[in-house]
């Protein structure tokens, strides 16, 4: 087993004893960023035209939430609509191409590991927890407060943030169109890897939620590696 100098500080809030699988890069190649990210955390990092992220969700059932900007011109963003109308799926899984709101590709998803991913969905927020779960809850911190924290590292604030995508997080469109958010499909060390399609900036947060089933009650670790593939 190869150990690698860890981000993740001592005492992180997963329980004691969770399996935790640090995979490698789901595609061969030169790595040329491996960070790790601590549970409840954002990140943040740029992947050049041709790079492949890979995604490792750790402990499994971790859901990370993902926004995507062109680089070059931050206001070309990731686009929900865009993608799920060009792709006519309600998923996101291998082949799957997402989408800016200009409707040019940001990045393809090349590898995958689970079923499907989650982009309807939408991010945690303390709004939507003090709502949905007492206002007992409005001091935890959801993935709105991750993004606009990480999103102030380059100069992007609240009117920067839309719709976003959900790697590992399971919300299944039933039936009858309702969606449900539901305990995920993942396990630990299952993997997601996208290639990027332009130069993309990539926000994550490590989602903090512990009021419904998408982390598994139990925030974990993700690893993020970017590679030149060979
Ligand atoms: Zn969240």
């Amino acid at each position: 087993m190869t150990m690698i100098s860890s981000t993740v500080p001592v005492g992180a809030s997963f329980a004691a004893g969770s399996e935790l699988d640090w995979a490698q890069s789901l595609v061969p190649g030169l790595v040329v960023l491996d960070e790790r990210v601590p549970p409840n955390a954002p990140w943040s990092g740029v992947v050049a035209a041709g790079q492949v992220l890979t995604i490792v969700d750790v402990g499994g059932n971790q859901s990370g939430d993902c926004l995507m900007y062109n680089t070059a011109d931050h206001e070309e963003r990731y686009s929900v609509p865009d993608t799920l109308t060009w792709e006519q799926n309600a998923y996101v899984s291998t082949g799957t191409v997402l989408r800016s709101s200009e409707g040019r590709p940001l990045m393809t998803v090349v590898g995958n590991e689970i079923d499907r991913h989650d982009t309807i969905g939408g991010a945690c927020s303390k709004e939507s927890n003090t709502l949905r779960y007492g206002h007992h809850v409005m001091y935890h911190h959801g993935c709105r407060e991750n993004f606009l924290a990480e999103a102030s590292r380059h100069g992007l604030g609240v009117r920067d943030l839309v719709s976003n995508l959900n790697w590992f997080m399971n919300v299944p469109v039933e039936t009858d169109g309702a969606l449900g958010i539901v305990d995920g499909l993942s396990a630990p060390g299952r993997r997601v890897a996208v290639r990027a399609e332009m130069d993309v900036l990539v926000l994550v947060s490590n989602c903090p939620q512990m009021n419904n089933p998408c982390n598994d009650f139990n925030p974990t670790p993700l690893r993020m590696i970017v590679v030149e593939p060979s």
